[in-house]
């Protein structure tokens, strides 16, 4: 099962067109060894491929980011490439998903062990996070929490038997 997605984090822009594409391809060749390792792969260089060469596109450096971001929060971890130090927007992707609790895999070793182990998900969102509280993440823990003090228990035991639609992370 391909249930792991993992997000590829690294620079993208460079200076020059060739020097972007050489980026680009760094990234892919990552995306091709999670996927060949049993995950799926999620490559925002490839999603977005040369927009910015485009004359359509109107979407601005700063949108991508938080596009990115979005995307980000749907995944069960980060692979961050060599070179992501010198990227403005990997630096940003890498503090969210510490402040996020995802994981983050900075090695191929240690992503070959996240894909095969079995890893225990929150029991809101059924996703792969670094921090639980009582089967929660810390984030489904907080919006539970909130939710509670809103509402009254049995609005709450009515969200446990999914009778109630809870609005998206
Ligand atoms: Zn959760």
């Amino acid at each position: 099962m391909r249930n792991k997605i993992i997000y590829v984090a690294g620079a993208y822009y460079d200076k020059t067109k060739q020097g972007t594409i050489k980026n680009i391809n760094i990234a892919r060749q990552m995306g091709i060894e999670i996927w060949n390792n049993g995950a799926t792969a999620i490559v925002p260089h490839d999603n977005t491929y040369l927009y910015e060469y485009e004359k359509k596109s109107i979407t601005k450096y700063d949108s991508f980011i938080e596009g990115d971001l979005e995307i980000i929060k749907q995944t069960d971890a980060l692979y961050m490439l060599k070179n992501w130090k010198t990227s403005n927007g990997a630096k940003i992707e890498y503090n969210f998903a510490k402040k996020n609790h995802i994981p983050i895999i900075t090695n191929k070793r240690d992503l070959k062990k996240f894909i095969q182990k079995k890893h225990k998900r929150c029991a809101f969102c059924s996703k792969i996070r670094t921090y639980y509280k009582k089967g929660f993440c810390s984030k489904c823990f907080n919006l539970i929490k909130k939710l509670k003090q809103q509402h009254n228990e049995e609005y709450f035991k009515e969200i446990n038997k999914g009778f109630v639609i809870v609005p998206r992370l």
